[in-house]
Formats: structure tokens, C-alpha cells, sequence
């Protein structure tokens, strides 16, 4: 009897992940395991190689050096079974302008080869979920930046991806907006999607995600819940356990030199 083989527990794994631009060695190595439903943060100072590891885990940019793969599946070897299983929503999404916005939707159906009358139905049930169904029939060009945003996650969401991959999800979205891309984010993560996110916003990084991972120039700093990170924060001479993540996140990313600032300032 052949026995049935068992899923993969990772959803996202990196090993040895580097990335070299020209001179410039924007990642240094980075692994990452990250288990199926788990909604991980992950945050780093401007530069600090986070979009860079997006692009490479998501199979849009290739590694200098080291490996990504989806539930098994690796992102260089083998795409077309990775990308199946991912959604992907860059910072500033570049959607085609002249779809109208359930144009977009089919587009995004017929690329992941979803059935029409699947897409058809996810796609209305996806525009309502976003508030964007009285917008379905306008063009994509006329939308504002934050229904663009919504609109290019309910793209990525229609063939039901098992692991999404965010850079910046809320930037410039209204409180009604952003609350609204929250609250899927996590209503996915309970269904049992992955959901790694980039964000510089410590407060969705502290109430949203299960887990964080911390970056500084292309290496990884820190990776924990909240509590493990307050432990290494006050282990490491840091505040006590009650540190919030910004005082941590400084802590960790050499960004707390108030003297220095003060000095500046003076
Ligand atoms: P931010 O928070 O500002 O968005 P980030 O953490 O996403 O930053 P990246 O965009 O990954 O950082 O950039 C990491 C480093 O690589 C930076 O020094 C950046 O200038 C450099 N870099 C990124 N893309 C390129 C590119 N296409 N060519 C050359 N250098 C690049």
C-alpha cells in the first residue's frame, strides 16, 4: 500500500537567501520558516532588504545565492506549482489602467486558469468584500490609490492562494480601508492561509501578526511573538518586559541614539 503523503508543513521556507546589486549586497543571507496559518510580520528600517526578500520568495526576482520554496514547491525550479499556490500584492500595485475593475478580475481569473464561472463568482463576491462594486464598470485608471490597492488584492486573492505575500498593504489607505484589508488578512490566516506581510506600521506589526521577523541591512535581527521579542529585548539589556515593539524594533536596529539626535537638534 503506497501511503498517503503528508502534506508540507512549511508554507514558506528560505534558506541562504542573498541578493547582490551591482557592489550593493541588499540581502546577506537569510532563512526563514514559516509554518501554514501563521500571519507573520515582517518589518526592518528603510533599506533594510525587505522588499528585495518579498520579490525573491514571491519568484519575482532571483536570488543571487540560496533557495525559497511554497508549500514544498520551489520558487526557482519549479513556478508554475509555487506561483499556483501564491498571491502576491507589490506596494505600489501597477494595474493596467484601461481594464475596468471586473475586466481586471477576469484577467487575473483566466492567468491562474480559475474556471470562468468560479472567477465570475469570486470575483463579485471580492469586489463586495472591498466596498469596489459600485466601481466594477469604471476604468482602473480613474481609481483612487487605495481602491487600486484593494483592487489588486482581490486580484491576488481569486484563485484562493494558500500563502499572500504583502509589501506595505495599508500605505495610503483611508481607517476604513485599512481596518477592512485587516480584518481579511486575518480572517485568511483563520481559514488557515499564510499571510506575510512587510509593514512600518508597529501597531498593525504588534496587533495583527502571530509572529515577527526583524531586519537590519539584509540580515535577520530578531524573529518571535511579541513576547518572545520582549524577552530578548530586556535579555539584551533592553527594558523590561513591558518594552512596546517600537522600543524594541529601535533596539534592535540601531535606531534609538536619542543623544545623537539631540545632538542634531541642538
Ligand atoms: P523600504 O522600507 O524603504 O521599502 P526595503 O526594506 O523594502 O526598504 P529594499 O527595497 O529591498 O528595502 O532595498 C534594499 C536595498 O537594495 C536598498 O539599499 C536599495 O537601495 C537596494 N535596491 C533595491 N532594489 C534595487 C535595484 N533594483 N537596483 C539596485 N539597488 C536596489
Amino acid at each position: 500500500m503506497v501511503a498517503a503523503l503528508s502534506p508540507p508543513a512549511l508554507a514558506i521556507e528560505a534558506t541562504g537567501l542573498r541578493k547582490t546589486y551591482g557592489r550593493h549586497e541588499a540581502v546577506k543571507g537569510i532563512d526563514l520558516r514559516i509554518g501554514r496559518g501563521e500571519l507573520v510580520g515582517f518589518l526592518g528600517p528603510n533599506g533594510a532588504g525587505k522588499t528585495t526578500t518579498i520579490r525573491m520568495l514571491a519568484g519575482l526576482l532571483r536570488p543571487t545565492v540560496g533557495s525559497a520554496s511554497i508549500l514544498g514547491h520551489d520558487v526557482q525550479r519549479d513556478p508554475l506549482n509555487a506561483k499556483a499556490r501564491m498571491g502576491y500584492v507589490p506596494d505600489t500595485p501597477n494595474l493596467y489602467g484601461k481594464l475596468r475593475g471586473h475586466e481586471f478580475l477576469r484577467f487575473m481569473g483566466r492567468l491562474y486558469r480559475v474556471p470562468p464561472a468560479v472567477a465570475e463568482q469570486r470575483a463579485a463576491e471580492l469586489l463586495r468584500l472591498f466596498e469596489l462594486a459600485n466601481a466594477a464598470g469604471d476604468l482602473v485608471e480613474g481609481y483612487s490609490h487605495g481602491m487600486q490597492q484593494k483592487l489588486a488584492l482581490a486580484g491576488a486573492l481569486l484563485h484562493d492562494p494558500q500563502v499572500l505575500f504583502l509589501d506595505e498593504p495599508t500605505v495610503g489607505l483611508d481607517p476604513r480601508s485599512a481596518r477592512r484589508i485587516k480584518d481579511v488578512l486575518v480572517q485568511l490566516r483563520d481559514r488557515g492561509a499564510t499571510v506575510f506581510l512587510s509593514t512600518h506600521i508597529l501597531e498593525i506589526a504588534e496587533r495583527l501578526c502571530d509572529r515577527l521577523v526583524i531586519v537590519d541591512k539584509g540580515q535577520v535581527v530578531a524573529t518571535g511573538t511579541m513576547a518572545e521579542l520582549r524577552a530578548q529585548g530586556s535579555s539584551q539589556g533592553g527594558a523590561e518586559g513591558s518594552a512596546s515593539l517600537e522600543d524594541i524594533f529601535l533596539q534592535l536596529t540601531g535606531g534609538a541614539d536619542y543623544a545623537e539626535l539631540a545632538a542634531v537638534l541642538r
